[in-house]
């Protein structure tokens, strides 16, 4: 369980977050919704720790410090090696803990197979997006926290997509923003709404 407790952030005279606190539970998916420039991707980046809050804490009940946590980001933008295969993208991150083989076998499922070794800046947005959730999913970690995960993924595939979330989570506390309400519904999450 990761406990925010009263998270502020400002950037110059700009209040992003105020206040925030927050018990977030594992196991769980957490639908953050809420309109453009709210702070979701603020919020995310602090969970990641790429941004530090100006006031308040990050704790958890077990007692292992926020900070020992492993986390499995998907960040806003992609942030794959552009010129790197989807395998080789997935493999280094997660070639530690997994054959090649078994990695091309996991992409298949969400990758039309003949993408899979050319490279990711030959691929559409919503492969590189798939991609990108891929490497999270499998790669080990205490905490997957994925930024608009879904962006340029169409009805049908994002419902793949979904079902692979819940598949591959394993347990772990995830995060996600969305601008969709019936992502929640079909991720079983629990909405999180920021508020200015
Ligand atoms: P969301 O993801 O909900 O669209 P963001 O967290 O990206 O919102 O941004 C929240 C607000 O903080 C926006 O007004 C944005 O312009 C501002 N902001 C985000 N990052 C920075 C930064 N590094 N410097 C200044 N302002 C920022
Ligand atoms: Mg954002």
């Amino acid at each position: 369980m990761i406990i925010l407790n009263n998270i502020t952030k400002t950037y110059g005279t700009l209040t992003v977050l105020k206040h925030l606190s927050l018990t977030l539970e594992k196991g769980k998916r957490y639908c953050l919704m809420s309109p453009s420039g709210s702070g979701k991707t603020t919020l995310l980046r602090i969970l990641m720790r790429l941004e530090k809050p100006d006031f308040g804490s990050i704790s958890t009940a077990s007692g292992i410090p926020f900070e020992e946590l492993v986390i499995s980001p998907v960040f806003q933008e992609d942030r794959l090696f552009e010129a790197f295969s989807p395998v080789e993208n997935v493999s280094i991150s997660a070639g530690r803990f997994r054959k090649s083989a078994q990695i091309k076998e996991e992409l298949e499922r969400l990758l039309p197979k003949e993408c899979l070794t050319r490279p990711v800046s030959t691929l559409s947005g919503g492969m590189k997006r798939r991609v990108a959730i891929l490497r999270a999913l499998l790669t080990p970690s205490d905490i997957l926290l994925m930024d608009e995960p879904f962006t340029g993924l169409d009805e049908e595939i994002k419902q793949r997509v979904i079902e692979y979330i819940k598949e591959k989570q394993e347990g772990r506390l995830l995060v996600l923003t969305t601008h969709q309400d019936e992502d929640i519904a079909l991720l079983e999450g629990t909405l999180i709404r920021l508020s200015f």
